[in-house]
């Protein structure tokens, strides 16, 4: 899954207003920002296959680091604790913990059975992958939502809070598009290379959240200074 999980990260917004939406962002693909990292380390292993499943051309050998749900558990509240240690904001703390699970939960949806609960267990997937058109139509309609969720919840203040978010909403589709219809990676470092791109979605969707408001604060103020 790709798109679910950045949808996620832009809907919890609306469960934690205070927090930036990098830090949001960062949760739910967590897993995936740190699987090309171990990828590169030899740490995990995927070989490029060309009919591995009706979606992708990947074949995850081995990750239980980074997708294992033991592992996932212990990165969600290693996550969740320092972003409370630095921030104290209790709401961001909880969404962010909750966010890096839904990643496993939204994988299990749609991997074939490659989804490990650590090291040594046996594999989880419902498969969805093996129906590549439903596929595409779950993310883009979790998409959806959560674009519309976000920003619903919020408001630009200027043209950066408007643009770069639409620039951030048209680069995902494009690599979405780009993923499943483009070639595939002449190489697993290729891959990891290609992977290791999203790491810049957080200072992104920080850079134009920063530049947006939430709307129902600008509906209290709006009240001309009665009380709220
Ligand atoms: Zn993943």
């Amino acid at each position: 899954m790709f798109l679910g999980h950045y949808a996620v990260g832009l809907a919890s917004k609306s469960f934690a207003p205070r927090a930036s939406l990098g830090a949001l962002i960062a949760a739910p693909i967590l897993l995936d920002l740190l699987w090309p990292l171990f990828i590169l380390l030899g740490w995990e292993q995927v070989s490029i296959v060309p009919n591995a499943n009706p979606f992708l051309r990947l074949q995850f050998d081995s990750y239980p680091i980074s997708h294992g749900l033991v592992a996932v558990i212990g990165w969600a509240t290693l996550y969740a604790s320092i972003y409370f240690g630095m921030t104290r904001y209790r709401e961001g703390a909880i969404v962010i913990w909750l966010g890096v699970v839904s990643h496993w939960v939204l994988d299990y949806l749609v991997h074939i059975p490659d989804l490990p609960l650590s090291a040594t267990s046996r594999f989880y997937g419902m498969g969805l992958w093996n129906h590549r058109w439903w596929t595409m139509a779950v993310e883009l309609i979790l998409f959806a939502v959560g674009v519309w969720t976000y920003q619903r919840e919020t408001r630009a203040k200027d043209e950066v809070g408007l643009f770069v978010f639409v620039g951030f909403v048209g680069t995902l589709l494009l690599a979405y598009a780009a993923v499943i219809f483009g070639p595939a990676p002449s190489s697993v470092k290729k891959l990891a290379g290609f992977a290791l791109l999203s790491w810049i979605a957080i200072p992104w969707a920080w850079w134009f959240d920063s530049h947006r408001e939430p709307r129902s604060e600008t509906r209290r103020v709006g009240v001309a200074g009665g009380p709220s």
